[in-house]
């Protein structure tokens, strides 16, 4: 249930975000106008995180934003600072783990007009559900000379009967299966609701077989149990339908890691929603991206069962900040996921529109201009360009 004026926090973030976050809003606001004539409006609450938040009140991610966060569940965030390697830890993985925001979603379809590396990008039409909280981000690991990893090898030694050479550091890979059934569930709603044809499975576990072979057992096991009138797997394709698929059925198959990699880029229109475990899900959802030739045009939405976090893929893209160049349609997609998540599927539509008219009219940004040849527009003129397009 959300009510006609929900209200949503945002943060600005670091680098570039001010200016894409404050645009996407202004895109986001006139969609809604347009689509609802004034009976429906976000009242947006911007709460600090990140280095003005540092700045202000001595902590990246303050107290106050964070109570913010578990009261209003929904939030629109800007691209935010990760140093590698030191520092503070990840405020994207505090959010994450904090709100249990269990699903990354990222769809990946081809705009007309970019320069993708692939023949016919316009096959490329897919809706990666990577699982966020489980798997090797976990954190589980040692360095090899620690005692920790000394303790671990003695056990696997003397308990288990496994050999582990002493310059080796340890890593644990947990799989659950309450995990992977929620995540299965919730790409598999999905893809039922918006008349998808097929869920495929991403795992390695002709290697990994009690992690992610479990993860493809259970996934299964979730699907047949609970979607049994709904669904069709690849081994019924052809045992019971003749590999023909019956109409209104969603196909669920599954692909080994690297065969699936070179399936999205030979073959990216037989895929569809793809289901992954943590790891695969990270590294499939960036090669997925680059098939379009531009991740800066792509959006991603944090889901949970209480909530949800909006952003782009990129990140602060430091170089271009406060200089109006960046390109805002990263957060703007972000912004229709966040639309599609409360159910405002007309406002989500009607940004769509004016995102494919745009680029179609060569009306972008520099990082697209540069490969079009065309004068570039500011990150301003862009989103006053697409609001122009929204109100005709
Ligand atoms: P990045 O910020 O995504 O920038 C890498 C390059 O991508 C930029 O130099 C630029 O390429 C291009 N780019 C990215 N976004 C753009 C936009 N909106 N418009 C135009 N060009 C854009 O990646 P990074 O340099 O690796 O990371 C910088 C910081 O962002 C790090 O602290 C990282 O931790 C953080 N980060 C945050 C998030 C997040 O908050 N979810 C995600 C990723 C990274 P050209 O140089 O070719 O023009």
């Amino acid at each position: 249930m959300v009510s006609d004026t929900p209200s949503i926090l945002y943060v600005l973030g670091d680098g570039i975000g001010p200016e894409i976050t404050r645009a996407s809003i202004s895109v986001i606001d006139a969609a809604i106008e347009k689509a609802y004539g004034g009976n429906k409006k976000i009242e947006w609450i911007e709460v600090s995180a990140g280095e003005e938040a540092e700045k202000k009140i001595g902590k990246r991610l303050p107290d106050e934003t964070l109570e913010s966060i578990k009261e209003h569940r929904l939030l629109f965030k800007g691209p935010l600072e990760t140093p590698v390697g030191k520092g503070f830890r990840s405020l994207n993985v505090t959010i994450r783990l904090m709100m249990d925001l269990y699903a990354n979603i990222r769809p990946v379809k081809y705009f007309k007009g970019l320069e993708s590396p692939l023949r016919n990008p316009e096959k490329v039409d897919l809706v990666v559900f990577r699982e966020n909280t489980d798997d090797l981000y976990t954190g589980i690991e040692w360095q090899a000379q620690s005692e920790e990893a000394g303790r671990l090898r003695a056990f696997l030694n003397d308990s288990l009967g496994v050999k582990v050479s002493d310059d080796s550091g340890i890593g644990i890979k947990p799989i659950s299966k309450m995990k992977t059934q929620r995540i299965t569930r919730m790409a598999i709603k999905y893809a039922l609701q918006n008349k998808r044809r097929s869920v495929t499975i991403m795992h390695k576990g002709n290697i990994m077989k009690y992690t992610e072979g479990a993860f493809r057992e259970w996934a299964y096991e979730t699907a047949i149990s609970e979607f049994r009138n709904d669904i069709v797997t690849e081994e019924e394709l052809y045992s019971k339908y003749n590999g023909t698929m019956p109409s209104g059925k969603l196909l669920i198959n599954d692909r080994i890691a690297d065969n699936m990699f070179q399936q999205v880029i030979a073959k990216p229109g037989l895929y569809d929603v793809i289901l992954a475990p943590n790891l695969n899900g990270d590294y499939i959802s960036d090669a997925a991206g680059a098939l379009i030739g531009d991740i800066g045009v792509l959006g991603s939405a944090n889901i949970g069962d209480t909530g949800g976090m909006f952003e782009a893929v990129h990140g602060t893209a430091p170089k271009y900040a406060g200089k109006n160049v960046a390109n805002p349609a990263g957060m703007i997609k972000a912004g229709t996921l966040m639309l599609e998540f409360i159910g405002w599927t007309e406002a989500k539509d009607i940004i769509d529109k004016a995102l494919d008219k745009a680029i179609s009219a060569k009306k972008v940004t520099q990082d697209i201009a540069r490969f079009m040849n065309v004068e570039p527009l500011g990150t301003k003129e862009f989103a006053e360009t697409l609001v122009g397009f929204i109100k005709e």
